[in-house]
């Protein structure tokens, strides 16, 4: 076998190892009776680092230096071997950020954010942040000796952020960031400022089962393929790829809620479409793969927001809605349902905030992130910078830290650099669906006629197809017609809420 070949022998192993995990992970989250948990987590541990052996051993790394890779090689020196060229890349940034940690620290780390977690439950159950706060602490030194083993240039979360959203650097968020806040800022201010839609209708009876038929019609009309997938119910909604042809996605149902499960599933539908696509040539390998977390949020936020809570969507699917659930809607029309399900409202929690809001939740999170990792702040004063800068950016305050500091569990879990591709999913999506809008003639009369065939087709083709084989920068260049860039995101918050508020 030549080296590429072994390589690829190696690489086709990881991939099995991994989504031989993620089955188990998938059934922890749904079906695992509870006192499955312990033997679940051995299982687990050994598959993954099974994967990281692989992935770090001397081998590897031989043969990677002998291919010639390197984590910024474009594409195509490998001549017509052009995905071959790619495949060593995202080879040679997996192989160095993994042998650059310890095992000790690997370890370490892992031990304190399961702790961690644990502890950030109870905490926030409490609204007790100094009672997580040594925990954080540990989690946060760990993290800090990660970053300056993985090292970078410019800035420690530089290092970490790469892990989410590869290749992009902490100075490339904060210009993208600032001019966002620049203009959600006063965006917000002048719809709180405007009268308020009534959306009390949204909040009746909902039998989970007439939920459940409605969102399965709508996810089939959307496209989500029965043979290559399945939609169960877990506490956290999530997607999750268990082999080329075996996608999961989950949601949840609240009888006083009806847009929550509706839009969770239409939004992981769209993380699934995106895993559904990549082209048999990269299948099983570790191209098949969203190339980063914001671009994969670009697509559920796609599907979720600027078509699931766009009026030509309801124009179709609202006479459906009235029919199953009269009581709620039956004296409602269209265009209030409409108003209803895009209701703005500065709130405390990030989970629950709205598409115009949202953005200004993740600024806050990334400024102390940022701040907490080049050690300028310091963890104990976490809870005031939080209340300050709530009240700079939402206008409003948390009277507790469980509705402030402690609402989220990514930083009990280690997971620093992570908030960023959140918002960062929302820009991306804006700036792709201008493209769509401009090569799909008659967007809305499709959607308004239930007709997606040709998005899936255009999003397949231009986006999922590539996997990892283009980078985030090189996708959003190719296909977005250049960097990163928010206006686009502000243009269709400008004229859909100048509509619905009547600014
Ligand atoms: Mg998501």
């Amino acid at each position: 076998m030549d080296e590429l070949g072994e390589l690829k022998k190696i690489d086709r192993e990881v991939y099995l190892l991994r989504h031989a995990a993620a089955v188990l992970g998938w059934d922890q989250e749904t079906y695992l009776p509870p006192k499955g948990i312990d033997e679940r987590s051995e299982q687990l541990a050994l598959l993954q680092g099974l994967a990281h052996e692989r992935i770090i051993s001397d081998r590897t790394g031989e043969l990677l230096d002998k291919l010639g890779s390197s984590r910024e090689s474009p594409r195509g020196r490998y001549g017509t071997a052009d995905l071959d060229g790619a495949f060593l890349r995202a080879w040679r940034r997996r192989y160095d950020r993994a042998v650059k940690l310890p095992k000790e620290l690997v370890v370490r780390l892992a031990r304190a954010a399961s702790v961690g977690q644990a502890k950030w439950a109870e905490a926030r159950k409490a609204s007790d942040f100094p009672a997580f706060l040594p925990f954080l602490r540990e989690i946060l030194d760990l993290t800090i000796e990660t970053a300056g083993r993985i090292g970078y240039a410019e800035h420690p979360y530089d290092a970490l952020l790469d892990e989410y959203e590869p290749y992009m650097k902490t100075s490339e968020v904060d210009a993208v960031f600032e001019n966002l806040r620049r203009d959600l800022v006063p965006l917000v201010s002048r719809i709180s400022g405007a009268p308020q839609p009534d959306d009390a209708f949204l909040y009746k009876d909902f039998p989970p089962e007439a939920q459940e038929r409605f969102g399965r019609r709508v996810l089939d009309a959307l496209g989500f393929d029965r043979e290559r997938g399945r939609l169960d119910v877990s506490a956290h909604p999530f997607t999750t790829t268990l082999g080329y042809d075996d996608v999961r996605i989950t949601t949840r149902y609240n009888r006083n809620n009806f847009a929550g499960a509706l839009f969770g599933s239409i939004h992981e539908f769209g993380h699934a479409l995106y895993e559904l696509g990549f082209s048999k040539s990269i299948g099983g390998t570790i191209l098949a793969e969203g190339t980063s977390l914001g671009i994969h949020e670009s697509q559920s936020r796609l599907w979720e927001n600027l078509i699931g809570r766009s009026l030509p969507f309801w124009r179709y699917w609202y006479p459906e809605a009235r029919e199953l659930f009269p009581d709620a809607f039956g004296s409602v029309s269209l265009e209030s349902f409409y108003r209803a399900i895009n209701r703005v409202r500065p709130s405390l929690i990030r989970v629950e905030a709205d598409e115009v809001t949202y953005g200004l939740h993740i600024i806050l999170r990334f400024l102390l992130e940022k701040e907490l990792i080049a050690e300028k702040i310091a963890p104990k004063d976490l809870p005031e910078a939080w209340r300050n800068l709530s009240g700079e950016l939402l206008g409003i305050v948390p009277e507790n830290d469980a509705e402030g500091v402690l609402q989220d569990i990514h930083w009990s879990m280690g997971a620093f650099g992570y908030f960023p591709t959140y918002a960062l999913g929302n820009l991306y999506g804006a700036q792709f669906y201008s493209a769509l809008r401009r090569d799909v003639p008659n967007l809305d009369d499709r959607i308004a006629g239930g007709s997606y065939s040709d998005i899936a087709l255009w999003l397949e083709s231009r986006i999922h197809s590539h996997g990892a084989a283009l980078t985030p920068k090189e996708l959003c260049e190719k296909i977005g017609g250049g960097p990163l860039d928010p206006s686009f995101f502000i243009r269709y918050l400008e004229e859909k809420y100048g509509r619905i508020y009547e600014l």
